[in-house]
């Protein structure tokens, strides 16, 4: 049973799924023709280090030395909470990617070496994410998304099942929503392993609320035919220090109640609020007048049901503190500081959350070691994945970018067991067999 959760791998990008040794692999014949200036500037800026990635590469292809080429692209503890330098790192795979796909036309060298690793792995399913940085007519998007999607189709088989899901850009979600249906309408084969819709990248500044229309249009297509189902994932409380800790917590339980099926990271629901505001000075004391006036409105709709988890809603303060806000501009910044009785109203909250996801039957994918190096978790012990288990909340454990991260799936299981208070066999019968909450596939 154990096994199992070692075989199903629910959370990665394409893109973060390639070792340094895959791109040794892929770029041996190419790799001094591009044109690094632009990554060797940016990698100054961000680390203050000479990179030098032609030699990098000729220590990996001639002398089969991998260790210059694992220093300047793996993500490390050391990168810790650090967006710009994940960045600077992912930006290697990113001018190889380019550069391959000028030369032949397509990534499919890139995409073997991540199918052929994973079955090495011993992974039986797979669910593959992907966005299009350049997909701003529906010609890209789709050439870019059925390339994808058409080399999972063709990758599947008898030992590993492998899908797809188009991650969409949250700040053009209805319309690129329209694309995939018409790529899907266009290209019928793909249907069986287009099995989603994944929404990444930045989170801030994209409210759940904000993408209202697209859930919409999405429940109402799939009522209308549910034989074409898509079902959503969504990143969300993974990273919030443009909001206060109520609203981080909010955002996610909004995400599930728009039927969101997997919500991924979740950081906010599950890292102690001490922890959270603690990571730098003034860290989540300052928000939005607008995000503040959604939390009243939330608060007051949802008062009674938080009241059975302990948190007591003050509405008349609340409709007085609603009357000020909506004195100011929308984007005037909030000021609220912590105290122990709000931050251990914050753990309450965080329980409610739990709580409503679980009766939801929403799904949590916590990824350990992305949270660590890039989520902004300070520690293992601070690691979210501790409340989760604590609660009845449906949750996975997958890896995001393991091949940046130098991890593997099974890794990432090995060190729940090893920072939990669960042995293996516990963990195994705690989350069940992820293969449940696989996105919809037609068989
Ligand atoms: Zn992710």
């Amino acid at each position: 049973m154990h096994d199992k959760l070692k075989q199903a791998e629910l959370h990665v990008h394409i893109g973060g799924c390639l070792s340094a040794q895959d791109l040794a692999h892929i770029a041996a014949d190419f790799y001094r023709e591009i044109d690094w200036q632009p990554f060797v500037e940016n990698y100054q800026r961000v680390f203050c280090q000479v990179a030098d990635p032609v030699a990098w590469f000729d220590a990996a292809v001639l002398n089969r030395d991998f260790s210059l080429l694992e220093q300047g692209y793996y993500v490390t503890d050391k990168d810790s909470g650090d967006f710009a330098r994940f960045q600077a790192r992912f930006d290697l795979l990113i001018y190889i990617a380019r550069h391959l796909k000028q030369k032949l036309g397509h990534q499919g060298p890139m995409l073997d070496r991540i199918f052929a690793r994973h079955r090495a792995e011993g992974l039986r399913y797979v669910e593959y994410r992907a966005m299009s940085a350049i997909a701003d007519t529906y010609e890209k998007f789709k050439a870019f998304h059925s390339e994808y999607a058409t080399a999972c189709m063709q990758a599947s088989d008898e030992q590993m099942t492998v899908r797809y899901i188009a991650s969409l850009p949250r700040d053009n979600a209805v319309l690129s929503y329209r694309w995939l249906r018409q790529l899907l309408d266009e290209l019928p084969q793909l249907r069986q392993t287009i099995v989603g819709i994944d929404f990444c990248f930045w989170e801030e500044g994209y409210p759940p609320k904000s993408m209202t229309a697209f859930f919409d249009q999405l429940h109402a297509d799939n009522a209308m035919n549910p034989t074409h189902a898509l079902d959503v994932v969504y990143h969300v409380g993974e990273s919030f220090f443009d909001k206060s800790l109520e609203s981080a917590i909010r955002w996610c339980h909004e995400a599930a109640m728009l039927n969101a099926k997997r919500l991924g990271h979740a950081i906010a629901l599950g890292m102690d609020p001490l922890v959270a505001i603690s990571r730098y000075d003034d860290a989540h004391v300052a928000e939005s007048a607008s995000e503040r006036l959604d939390q009243i409105t939330y608060d007051l709709k949802h008062a009674r049901a938080m009241q059975a988890f302990g948190i007591e809603v003050d509405v008349e303060a609340m409709i007085a503190e609603r009357n000020d806000l909506a004195k100011l501009s929308p984007q005037n910044k909030v000021h609220r500081t912590y105290d122990a009785n709000r931050l251990a109203e914050i753990r309450l909250r965080q329980r409610f959350v739990l709580h409503c996801l679980t009766a939801l039957g929403t799904v949590i994918e916590t990824c350990p070691t992305s949270n660590l190096r890039i989520g902004g978790v300070p520690s293992p012990a601070d690691h979210p994945v501790h409340r989760f288990l604590e609660s009845d909340v449906n949750l996975l454990i997958a890896a995001d970018d393991p091949g940046i991260f130098n991890v593997t799936l099974a890794d990432e299981v090995n060190w729940v067991v090893k920072h939990s208070v669960m042995n293996q066999t516990q963990l195994a019968k705690r989350l069940g067999d992820p293969i449940r909450f696989a996105l919809r596939t037609l068989e």
